[in-house]
């Protein structure tokens, strides 16, 4: 019998791993000998009988389990999933982001998800879905691309981010924004009734972006035209799956998850494959690569009680020169942005429009919208991606950059650099979970 031929991304074949098929079992000593004690107990009685049989597990503790603050990005077949078990388990600090609405092709995969919801945005009924189970639970949703749309100061809040996704660029930009606020992630992937679960840790890779081999890059690549201007949607969202293997996996990263907070042994830098059809079920190693771009965290993060709305670069930048003790500052942002489509032929013929400000995010402006409106020629993309006190946007405030809210901007001296995050955004991106933040200047 042949084996399946299963592309990325539900099997790293693609990726740089080393398949070690060593079967997996648990070792049940190490366990024993690693668990940590359960803590405080500090729970309502009602609490204590819906969870009584989470604390005949020794090292269990479900207090742990009430404070984390858990980012789910993606409300597909796996976020169903992930949210399903995270209520179920008690979890209470819960934000979930999704950019789509609901189709009647999700109605098979979803269980948080009813006919009547088809047409409504996926995180809102995810997350009143999510409350359903477990009243108690604080879920709080988003609807933004991941790329584009969140603030890296989002990732800051959650302990641990669970990823539900169907694309590498969403999980290169996950990896990093993680690695840069110091936050564990763990990924699912499946197709077909094939399956990845697998956890990447700041400050210990391999990560994500290791795993990348040449054929990832080039379907990366090939997402954004070689002018910055995005292409036409391409089949993502169409890949072949079925609630099964979402159950398995996203009960796999929830476990990993559960299992993080409690300080035990985790698929750190490594994955658990998960092989349906054949049941040859492994675990790979992955290896590091030295030239990976995502190992990078924040030395220091500033939450700044300022708005967006209220600061403009030059402010910004004002700030961090006193801050940083230097008049030479560079303010970076967390991504690039399209600050302005410039047409060469109408340029050289001295027309009045040549030049079109834009401010958006990089991969939110669409090809066509490149080419000029007078003479129809494709135009130059010019992006931007600091501020030094000489370009002509300084006045901007940091609501008209093109950037999301609650984002992080790094500030730097050739001796130092300070990450400010603009928490004065908090309320406005967390809700009412923004009352549950970290206290304190540090991303960890
Ligand atoms: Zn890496
Ligand atoms: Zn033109």
């Amino acid at each position: 019998m042949t084996r399946p031929t299963a592309p990325s991304p539900a099997t790293p074949t693609s990726e740089k791993a080393q398949a070690q098929k060593d079967p997996v079992q648990v070792n049940v000593q190490e366990q024993n000998d690693s668990v940590p004690k359960a803590g405080s107990q500090a729970v309502s009685a009602n609490d204590d009988s819906r969870f009584s049989r989470f604390r005949l597990i020794g090292w269990w503790d479900q207090e742990k389990i009430r404070q984390a603050r858990v980012l789910v990005i993606g409300a597909g077949a796996l976020g169903n999933e992930i949210l399903k078990n995270l209520a179920l388990l008690g979890f209470t600090n819960i934000i979930v982001v999704d950019l789509d609405s609901i189709d009647a092709s999700n109605l098979s995969r979803s269980i948080l998800y009813r006919a009547a919801d088809v047409g409504k945005r996926k995180a809102d009924v995810a997350a009143q879905a999510t409350r359903e189970i477990f009243p108690e639970a604080q879920v709080h949703a988003i609807t933004a691309n991941v790329v584009h749309g969140l603030g890296l100061g989002i990732f800051g809040w959650a302990d641990f981010v669970l990823a539900g996704l169907d694309n590498r660029e969403a999980r290169l930009w996950i990896n990093r924004a993680c690695c840069k606020m110091n936050r564990p992630w763990i990924d699912g992937a499946i197709e077909g009734i094939n399956g990845v679960a697998r956890a990447f840790l700041p400050g210990t890779p391999p990560c994500y972006e290791c795993t990348l081999g040449e054929t990832d890059w080039a379907i990366l690549n090939k997402r954004m035209s070689c002018n910055l201007l995005t292409l036409e949607a391409d089949t993502e969202g169409k890949v072949a799956t079925t609630p099964t293997i979402s159950s398995i996996i996203a009960g796999l990263q929830v476990q990993e998850a559960v299992k993080l907070l409690h300080g035990l042994p985790v698929l750190a830098g490594r994955g658990f494959i998960f092989e349906g059809l054949n049941h040859t079920s492994y675990r790979v190693e992955y290896t590091e690569n030295p030239d990976c771009m995502s190992h990078y965290t924040f030395s220091e993060v500033v939450r700044l009680p300022r708005t967006s709305a209220e600061l403009t670069l030059e402010s910004l930048l004002a700030l961090a020169r006193r801050d940083l003790g230097s008049q030479e500052v560079v303010v970076e942002f967390s991504r690039d942005i399209v600050h302005k489509l410039a047409c060469p032929n109408c340029e050289a013929e001295k027309r009045s429009h040549a030049e079109e400000e834009l401010f958006a995010a990089v991969g939110t402006v669409p090809y066509e919208r490149g080419k000029c409106p007078a003479c129809g020629q494709m135009r130059t993309v010019v992006t931007a991606h600091s501020y030094s006190g000489s370009e002509s946007y300084g006045q901007r405030t940091l609501t008209t950059l093109g950037l999301p809210l609650f984002d992080v901007f790094t500030a730097r001296s050739s001796e130092r650099e300070i990450a400010y995050l603009i928490a004065g955004d908090a309320a406005s991106v967390l809700g009412s979970l923004s009352q549950s933040q970290k206290q304190g200047a540090s991303a960890k």
